[in-house]
């Protein structure tokens, strides 16, 4: 039977447009351009869970990893990445490639390399200067809370796996990234 043991790990949102924050997807349903490109090498996906939708629902507002950053949150990322490990490990023990996971950047939960920031709390109705917190979110170096957590339990089990992103800003900038990745194989 055919396969070519090579699997890449991508956010769930590529997948599924509709999990992210209402008003911030660029795509209608998945990001096709990047399924053609994993598609055109024959290779396997994972799709990781969306962890906000998981935790806070699909009408929960766009947050900054501060909010995102507690140990319920944590703990959280955690169970749901424990399955996947499980599996990731059987894999690359039966010989199996993992060749990355695809990140978000930008996302408090899922960015790579960049992650959103920002002292943002406090009730919206009563806030008189929402419209300045709001403007002053910052894109900072950094993983998002997902992608932390996924990164240590791979480090706790040994498990040496590239990440990449693509860019929430303009997710179509980053195609030329992911082709030269994939490419490189
Ligand atoms: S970036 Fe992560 S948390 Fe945000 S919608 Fe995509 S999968 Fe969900």
């Amino acid at each position: 039977m055919e396969r070519n043991r090579k699997i890449l790990m991508v956010c769930h949102c590529i997948l599924n447009s509709n999990s992210k924050v209402e008003g911030l997807s660029q795509y209608k349903g998945m990001f096709k351009e990047v399924i053609d490109i994993i598609n055109e090498e024959d290779i396997g996906i994972i799709q990781l869970p969306c962890p906000e939708t998981i935790v806070y629902g699909i009408r929960r507002w766009g947050h900054v990893k501060e909010q995102f950053d507690t140990l319920f949150y944590r703990e959280s990322c955690r169970e749901m990445i424990k399955p996947i490990v499980n599996q990731v490990k059987s894999y690359i023990d039966a010989g199996y490639e993992i060749l990355g996971v695809l990140g978000i950047d930008g996302s408090p939960s899922c960015g790579v390399n960049l992650t959103c920031s920002g002292d943002w709390r406090g009730e919206l109705s009563t806030n008189n200067n929402l419209e300045e917190m709001i403007k002053d979110i910052k894109y900072i170096e950094g993983s998002g809370v997902f992608i932390e957590e996924l990164q240590k339990y791979f480090m706790e089990y040994g498990i040496k796996i590239p990440f990449i992103a693509i860019d929430e800003r303009n997710v179509y900038d980053s195609l030329s990234n992911i082709r030269k990745f994939i490419a490189n194989k």
